[in-house]
């Protein structure tokens, strides 16, 4: 292997000792510490482990984080019921509604949940203000995986501006606001999806090379510029034996951790691009960790914002 590891560990906990005094000091100034609400509906195992770390970071960081859970069947007008307690709360400065939601709830139910959060705590980005926001390069909440992306790559000394950057995936809450996020600081950005032509060919343009596809090593080495910087965001969980052995050597720590819990969580790119790349994120260690620091620096830069006079405009319902 010849790339380095950008490790985000080592980066989400700079973050979080980062804010640890301005926590401190928000708390002094309000007279409470910022707060986060989450809601969770059913049990989906990879959202409880999820919420479980987002919950544990932001009280060691010195926040109020409260969890409301409501079950599978919930309809979805209660989840919205949530959501607006939550947006009236005068404790909660960030909302996060963790997604997947059960299909039951209707195909446009996170639509309808994302656009009910006030702007001002929608400390995951989704919300169309904070994406039209980001789009005029003047958002003050913005996607945790992007921007915490951002700060791996500029804290790593990884250059962006006047770099060539191909994101590939174009959600929503990956892609696009990477895309944006890397535009605004100068790269020249090529967005990819599953209608573009000659994907590897693209992809080895890149200087900064995003992978946000959900889709287990499909970056392969020939999707890589020797040198590159190689940022893996996708995680898929392989419980298929034949796949796993076929990516990780054995005896390797990939392979034993599959032997000890019959199944593995891997992202988008190949393994063999550690030997082409200049820096990778590995999965796990890489991007998630850093997507839970953001969203404690976002839960108080919205509690920040709203300590703030004249913020109240965005808030639908005063
Ligand atoms: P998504 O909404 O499913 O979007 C996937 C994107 O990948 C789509 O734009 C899709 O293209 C594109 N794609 C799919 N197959 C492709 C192919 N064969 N060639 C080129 N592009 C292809 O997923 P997401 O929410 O952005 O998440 C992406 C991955 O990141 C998932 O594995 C997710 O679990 C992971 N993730 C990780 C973190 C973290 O903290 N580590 C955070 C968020 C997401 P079309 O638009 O053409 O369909």
């Amino acid at each position: 292997m010849t790339a380095r590891l950008l490790d985000g560990t080592a980066v989400a906990k700079d973050i979080r000792a980062e804010i640890g005094p301005a926590v401190r000091a928000f708390t002094e100034r309000a007279g409470r510490p910022p707060g986060l609400g989450i809601v969770l509906v059913g049990n989906n195992a990879a959202s409880e482990i999820y919420v479980a770390s987002k919950l544990k970071s932001a009280g060691d960081s010195g926040m109020r984080a409260d969890l409301e859970r409501l079950p599978a069947t919930a309809p979805l007008a209660e989840l919205l019921d949530a959501v607006a307690r939550l947006n009236r709360s005068e404790a909660h400065d960030g909302i996060l509604v963790q997604s997947p939601l059960p299909e039951a709830m209707g195909e446009d139910a996170e639509r309808r949940v994302f656009d009910l959060i006030r702007p001002d705590k929608d400390v995951d980005g989704f919300h169309a203000v904070n994406a039209g926001r980001l789009v005029q390069n003047r958002a003050t909440l913005v996607g945790c995986t992007p921007s915490g992306i951002i700060e791996l790559l500029e804290r790593s000394r990884i250059p962006i501006a006047g770099a060539r950057a191909v994101v590939i995936g174009r959600s929503d809450i990956v892609g696009k606001p990477m895309a944006l996020l890397l535009l605004h600081r100068n790269a020249t950005v090529t967005i990819c999806h599953s209608r573009t032509a000659n994907l590897p060919a693209v992809a080895r343009e890149a200087d900064i090379l995003v992978a946000a596809i959900g889709r287990a090593a499909f970056v392969t080495p020939d999707f890589v510029k020797p040198g590159a910087t190689v940022i893996d965001v996708g995680t898929t969980r392989l419980e298929d034996r034949s796949l796993v052995e076929r990516l990780f050597a054995p005896g390797s720590k990939r392979r034993e951790a599959f032997e000890r819990r019959g199944s593995l969580v891997v992202g988008d790119v190949h393994p063999a691009v550690a030997d082409v790349a200049g820096a990778l994120t590995p999965v796990p260690g890489g991007v998630g960790p850093l997507t839970v620091a953001m969203l404690v620096k976002n839960t108080l830069r919205a509690a920040e914002e709203r300590l703030k006079p004249g913020t109240a405009s965005l808030d639908p319902e005063r």
